[in-house]
């Protein structure tokens, strides 16, 4: 398995996510937006205008955004449109890139038997999925078909030592400084401007949690869980931050 098409790839789309995801006005995002909207930003050859200064010009939003293959996968499949029935399936296929991210790394934790088995036939499934009639899709339901084999694989692989479980926690603003976090679940936790400096997370699970502003200088993120690159981009970090070899460093760090 392979994250190549999960991927990236702005040259190929036809900048889906720049029309059609609403905006509002914060510290993410300088100005108000709504859903199918070209961004004033984007020029008529689908690129950024301030693309090589987003965070200065207040779209730190866009910077961490990833649609993880999404937009060229549907800009492809739908020939460069970019209509309603185009931005809804962006929306879905988005979310269901989403889980091909999280199933693939659940594949390569997982050892050989019936759970990698089941992921590998959910890997597939989804992808059909996604090259089927969209507008049936609920990534939800989708979703929750997938959970629990991926809290499987996060059980099997937090479990030395087993860490304090912090599932769908409201963490906004904790101090966690340099808290023994090994092995934490943080699923769907709200680590909003969490204070996670020198904290020791090795292995812990961030499947879905919010690390906008999350203070990661110091922490040590080795081998952390279903930490995904768009998370990373949205929290405060810098060299003394610790990452596994495979995941990307923050421009901005
Ligand atoms: S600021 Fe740039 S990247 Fe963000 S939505 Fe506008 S055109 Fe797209």
């Amino acid at each position: 398995m392979a994250f190549d098409h999960l991927r990236a790839d702005c040259e190929r789309c036809a900048a889906l996510c720049c029309v059609g995801l609403a905006f509002a006005r914060s510290s993410d995002f300088a100005i108000d937006k709504p859903a199918g909207q070209p961004c004033p930003n984007l020029r008529p050859d689908h690129r950024c205008g301030v693309h090589d200064r987003l965070r200065h010009a207040g779209f730190a939003g866009c910077a961490a955004f990833d649609c993880l293959g999404a937009g060229q996968r549907v800009t492809t499949r739908f020939d460069g449109r970019r209509d309603d029935e185009v931005l809804a399936a962006f929306h879905v296929v988005r979310g269901l890139h989403e889980l091909l991210w999280l199933l693939t790394e659940a594949v390569e934790l997982a050892e050989p038997g019936p759970v990698r088995d089941d992921l590998e036939g959910a890997l597939l499934a989804i992808d059909l999925l996604a090259n089927g009639d969209l507008t049936r899709i609920d990534v939800g339901s989708v979703r929750a078909g997938v959970n629990p084999l991926l809290v499987v694989v996060s059980q099997r692989a937090r479990t030395d030592p087993a860490g304090p479980d912090h599932r769908g926690a409201d963490l906004i603003g904790a101090d966690l400084r340099s808290a023994d976090l090994r092995g934490a679940s943080f699923r769907g936790a709200r680590l909003i401007g969490a204070d996670l400096r020198s904290a020791d997370l090795r292995r812990a699970d961030f499947t879905g949690a919010d690390l906008r502003g999350a203070d990661l200088r110091g922490a040590d993120l080795t081998d952390a869980l279903f930490l995904q690159g768009s998370q990373l981009a949205s929290a405060r970090g810098d060299a003394t931050t610790v990452l596994s070899p495979s995941r990307p460093r923050p421009a901005h760090w």
